[in-house]
């Protein structure tokens, strides 16, 4: 199938801008497939993966919630964050998702309950897709 163009930008840089076959993303609602010549969409996303696959390759990033549109064969994505796999330092994500549950766990109550939460769910996403990178075996040798 020809590609579609899939750009994800945040308020500071274009994390990623390529031609690819599929998108996956985290919506609002849950995951979200989109292939190419998908409808006109517009949607929220929640922290968690975007995978895209480009030829036999497929690429992981995560992201902490933003927009997504689907329009002319052209997938948007302006994320609140969003790295890809391998800019992801995985002891700070740790440290952040520890700070996270020690919010949740001690309730004080100057603990902005939501905040921790949203933090906590940052972290969670930017592990998994570390993790997932790590574990990946590596591709055949030819
Ligand atoms: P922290 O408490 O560690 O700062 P956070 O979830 O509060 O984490 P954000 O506010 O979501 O961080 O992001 C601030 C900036 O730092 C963004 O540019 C984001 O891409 C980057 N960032 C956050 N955590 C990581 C990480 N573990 N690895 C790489 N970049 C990160």
């Amino acid at each position: 199938m020809a590609p579609m163009k899939v750009e994800i930008i945040t308020a500071e840089r274009v994390v990623y801008s390529e031609d690819v076959d599929v998108v996956v993303a985290p919506g609002i609602e849950g995951e979200l497939g989109i292939l190419p010549h998908h409808a006109p969409l517009m949607t929220t996303l929640q922290s968690g993966e975007i995978r895209v696959r480009k030829g036999g390759e497929e690429i992981s990033m995560a992201v902490s919630g933003g927009f997504l549109e689907v329009m002319a064969n052209k997938v948007t994505i302006l994320a609140d964050s969003a790295e890809r796999a391998e800019e992801i330092d995985e002891a700070r994500a740790q440290e952040a998702m520890r700070r996270a549950e020690e919010r949740l766990r001690t309730h004080a109550s100057d603990v902005d309950l939501e905040r921790a939460v949203a933090a906590l769910r940052r972290s969670q996403a930017r592990l998994k897709v570390a993790r997932r990178r790590r574990t990946r075996p590596s591709p055949p040798q030819v």
